[in-house]
């Protein structure tokens, strides 16, 4: 097994062997070249190295897919430091609010803002190249530092900070490689969906820099704009696709989505939510050549533990995968103790995968990463609230444990969203259910004040101003109260027959 030290030494590779070959392209962005990446992410790593910052600490890189965003992140790992991607996207509240739990050393903007405050910012767009620090890269640097940390939703209304490891990335990357790749990729191109701050982008990634291949990075803007989004996939020649199933979806109901379009794709991975075989039997009809990835694993975890080959004419549930060599999944029932085998339980995952916890939460942490006992031994792992089953090997995702829920391929928890609505001065109660169908929009069922004058709209654009876009429910429904049943709980039949009435 290779440390994280020696994958990133391949790029350096890569860059002295074909230094012209585009390593990553933004749609709309200038391309940069394996030499352009290499050297300009080496000089950014000694400017960091020369500021010794502290080790534990993260480096947030605010900014949204381009050029500067892949030399910030392989210059923080680089100089082992640990990156924390923020979407510029994200409203200043937000970035307020993460950037007040993370207590990053320094903000590297990789877009031209005029950062106030007291962490201190290095803008990219100003950086003066010419003064290239002289300052030695650490090398060797090992494992157990951590690489990234990445913000889930957190269902008390605080975010979530997930910290993973050199080590949780290297066992990943090596994992993945030739499963994205089993020829050498130098000719590919990979369509990266995921925004940064999503680890789904990981595997979009850090596998296609290590085989030598081409980012194809799809702004998450291009969601909003169709036209836009099929002149960057037919100019992207992809050969390559990595994205939530509910990206997929969206990209099917145009019908140019097809073979012609991208006559070089072949390889569709899908990961963080569930693949419905329908969704594998359009796709496998538009692109002939395709062949379909499942994939699973939670941000805890390191992106995927297990992933398999899926083919059209599947009915029943897809299996999510055999588990990786370097993880083990076991099935637990409610006291933690492993399930006889056959029956569904839920995945308790262990090995070089595992996250080395939640940033600054101890208590969180100690809940989620306990160390149990199965077969033998004590081992440590996340509890991750999904329930599965095994048949013939392959792993089959079941059901979520709590009201955790994935919308537009995004993790959400409802009380998150119910949290910042309570905030509001004049909300008394507040529900958040999830799509009543699969696309449909996210509901909101709201008690207000009386006399109150706020509207859904009006309550919608004051959560616009602290949530991320993903955590605004479609639908707010005002309600004079929130139905109960006869045991006290909220009658969720009842308020969807308001919602229809
Ligand atoms: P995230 O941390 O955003 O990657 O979300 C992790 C959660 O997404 C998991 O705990 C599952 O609930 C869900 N998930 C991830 N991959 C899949 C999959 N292939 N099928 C079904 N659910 C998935």
């Amino acid at each position: 097994m290779n440390t994280l030290s020696q994958l990133l030494d391949t790029i350096g590779q890569h860059a002295r062997q074909f230094p012209q070959g585009i390593a990553c392209r933004c749609w709309g962005c200038s391309p940069l070249t394996y030499g352009e990446l290499w050297d300009r992410s080496g000089q950014l790593a000694r400017q960091l190295a020369g500021l010794s910052l502290p080790v534990g600490r993260p480096v947030a890189i605010w900014g949204t897919k381009g050029e500067n965003l892949p030399v910030a992140i392989l210059s923080c790992l680089r100089a082992g430091l640990c990156y924390l991607p923020l979407d510029s996207a994200l409203p200043p509240l937000r970035v307020k609010q993460l950037l007040g739990l993370a207590q990053p050393s320094l903000i590297l903007s990789c877009q031209p803002v005029g950062w106030t405050g007291e962490i201190p910012c290095l803008e990219l767009s100003q950086w003066d190249r010419q003064e290239d620090s002289q300052a030695p890269l650490p090398h060797p640097l090992p494992d157990q530092l951590p690489a990234y940390l990445l913000y889930t939703s957190g269902s008390t209304g605080t975010p979530k900070g997930v910290l993973i490891s050199r080590g949780n990335l290297a066992a990943f990357c090596q994992w993945a490689l030739p499963l994205l790749f089993p020829q050498p990729g130098r000719d590919d191109v990979v369509i990266n969906q995921a925004p940064y701050s999503f680890d789904l982008s990981v595997m979009g990634f850090f596998p296609a820099l290590l085989a030598g291949a081409q980012v194809f990075d799809l702004p998450a803007s291009l969601s909003e704009d169709f036209p836009g989004l099929f002149s960057a996939l037919r100019e992207s020649g992809a050969t390559h696709w990595v994205s939530t199933p509910s990206f997929a979806s969206l990209c099917l109901r145009d019908p140019s989505f097809c073979q012609a379009l991208l006559p070089q794709l072949r390889r569709f991975f899908f990961c963080g939510e569930t693949l419905s075989p329908i969704l594998v039997n359009q796709l496998a009809g538009r692109f002939p050549k395709g062949v379909f990835y499942n994939s699973y694993g939670p941000t805890e975890a390191t992106v995927a533990i297990c992933a398999c080959p899926v083919a059209a004419g599947h009915t029943g549930p897809l299996p999510v995968g055999r588990v990786a060599p370097h993880c083990q999944v076991y099935l637990l029932d409610g006291q933690h103790k492993p399930v006889p085998e056959g029956q569904p339980g839920e995945i308790f995952i262990t090995g070089e995968s595992v996250a080395l916890g939640y940033w600054n939460d101890p208590e969180k942490t100690a809940g989620s990463f306990p160390s149990l006992w199965v077969g033998e031994s004590r081992k440590r792992g996340y509890l991750t609230g999904d329930m599965g089953y095994f048949k013939e090997g392959q792993l089959y995702f079941l059901r979520r444990l709590d009201n955790q829920l994935k919308h537009r391929g995004y993790r959400i928890e409802p009380g998150e969203i119910q949290h910042h609505l309570l905030a509001l001065p004049q909300v008394e109660q507040a529900v958040v259910l999830p799509p009543a169908k699969p696309q449909g929009p996210l509901r909101a069922f709201v008690v207000l004040a009386q006399g109150s004058g706020e509207t859904p709209l009006s309550l919608k654009r004051q959560l616009a101003s602290r949530l991320p876009d993903y955590l605004i429910p479609g639908r707010i429904i005002l309600l004079n109260k929130i139905p109960l049943t006869f045991n006290g709980k909220i009658d969720q039949k009842k308020l969807e027959e308001m919602e229809n009435g």
